[in-house]
């Protein structure tokens, strides 16, 4: 199995080169060539396997004859032996045909460790059988930089700086990156915006001089190999629920389209037919093209649902060239329209296409609260913002005799504040998370500037290599 790229000018490469690269070369995100399929016999017998079992049969796929089975096997072990639930990413039933598929047990509460978990290790994988290192810079505004440093923390082979806006995450999610305190990693509070982070990150990664001394490589959701790991839990629960010989939905708090995207993927794979149900927040840039067909990012507004908080959507490029018939130069032209106006306009074709698999939801954060406090009323059950959104969107889009299955992405501990402003009482704390607050933290501040945070990270990687 070879990737391309969504804008068709970069040379194909193999699963392992591009679980440890960011961007293809000519700045699109690489894309397996073809679908792998999974037939209805193979479905079948995935129902009652174990959640390694099924990530193997389903990743082998992907991989292909660039890692020897029995090394991805150990290292999918190692990853999921972190998480908290013996299914992993437990299914639970809501009656009137609504299912929750729990994806917060792993060892920072929140989905992204069940890409991550198994990224570094496949990573540090990669490093050793070529004998060389990585460094990982990365921006956050919680969670991504959390699952990162958990991912590879005590790592030989890897290095990683991640970049938060200094007084914006939650106490929880900074105490989550600060108490790690492996030699490997360092965290960086930027005296600015999540958005100053993240363009200094890119800078340095377009940095010609860093390029050329370290190996850097991207964690974020535009890697290939987290949404692979995300395409199992869709498979998993597919599964479990029958498909593919009956439909099932899926509903996704979405912010860069990255886990909706495996959930598309695994459609494409066969394992499922139905409908892709796309649950936005207050920034609704993705339901109002599905609307309109114009992409056009505003503003971010903050909410409730900071990992939602995203008015660019990265991930949406790998849709887009799907649905132009998998033709680079066309995705080249509406990026090339976004940037020079601001906005692009999809083809009634490219339009016609996303909307025979998708739906698009906005749900206001006073909807959300509203989400929460009934599912607590009703079933006992005390959802976080971001799976609120998607089970109320989730709710909005039930077909009669379809099974729904709503994404639950974090623990509600993770986002107390919303949580209890909604139901009048703080959600339990997992005695992981409260132990946080007696650690000693590391954590360095420097402004918003990229040549003083490419010094320190040369001063740091440097003494490593
Ligand atoms: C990252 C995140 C999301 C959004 O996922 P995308 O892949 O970016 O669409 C939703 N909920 C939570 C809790 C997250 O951490």
């Amino acid at each position: 199995m070879r990737y391309i790229s969504t804008r068709g000018s970069a040379p194909p490469i193999p699963f392992d080169e591009v679980m440890l690269s960011a961007l293809a070369p000519d700045g699109g995100l690489y894309m397996p060539e073809a679908w792998p399929q999974i037939g209805a016999d193979e479905m079948a017998a995935l129902a009652t396997r174990t959640y390694p079992e099924a990530a193997l049969q389903v990743l082998k796929r992907f991989s292909g004859d660039a890692i020897p089975l029995s090394d991805f096997y150990t290292a999918i072990i190692a990853a999921y032996r972190r998480f908290g639930a013996p299914e992993v990413t437990p299914l639970i039933d809501l009656g009137d045909g609504l299912h929750l598929l729990e994806l917060f047990h792993g060892p920072t509460f929140a989905f992204k460790d069940v890409a991550l978990q198994l990224l570094g290790r496949l990573m540090d994988w990669g490093l050793k059988t070529t004998n060389r290192r990585a460094l990982i810079i990365g921006a956050t505004s919680g969670d991504t930089g959390t699952a990162a440093i958990e991912g590879v923390r005590g790592l030989d082979r890897i290095d990683i700086v991640i970049l938060h806006p200094k007084g914006r995450t939650s106490p929880v999610q900074r105490r989550q990156m600060t108490t790690v305190l492996d030699e490997n990693v360092r965290n960086l509070a930027v005296e600015g915006t999540f958005d100053d982070c993240q363009s200094i990150v890119k800078a340095l990664f377009a940095d010609p001089d860093l390029g050329a001394r370290y190996n850097l490589a991207a964690v974020n959701s535009i890697n290939w190999a987290r949404i692979a790991a995300q395409i199992v839990y869709y498979v998993a629960a597919a599964a479990k629920l029958g498909a593919p010989s009956n439909q099932i939905d899926f509903s996704v708090p979405t912010g860069n389209f990255g886990d909706i995207f495996a959930g598309y993927a695994a459609h494409r794979m066969g394992a499922f037919d139905g409908r892709l149900v796309i649950a936005t927040n207050e920034n609704d840039i993705l339901a109002r093209t599905l609307q309109t067909g114009r992409y056009e990012p505003r503003g971010v507004v903050e909410t409730t649902t900071p990992s939602m908080d995203i008015q660019i959507s990265s991930n949406f490029e790998r849709l887009l060239f799907e649905a132009a018939g998998r033709d680079g130069a066309a995705v080249v032209r509406l990026m090339d329209d976004l940037k020079t106006r601001g906005a692009f306009e999809l083809t009634p074709a490219m339009l016609a296409f996303i909307r025979a698999r998708f739906d698009a939801e906005r749900v206001s954060r006073d909807q959300a609260a509203a989400e929460i406090a009934r599912t607590e009323r009703e079933k006992g059950i005390v959802l976080d913002p971001h799976t609120a959104i998607g089970l109320a969107a989730a709710r909005r889009r039930r077909r009669p005799g379809v099974p729904m299955v709503a994404l639950a992405t974090a623990h509600p501990a993770k986002f107390q504040d919303a949580v209890s402003s909604a139901i009048g009482r703080k959600p339990p704390v997992p005695q992981r998370l409260k132990a946080l607050e007696a650690l000693p933290e590391r954590c360095d501040t420097l402004p918003a500037e990229t040549a003083a945070v490419k010094a320190y990270i040369e001063a740091f990687a440097g003494g490593r290599a």
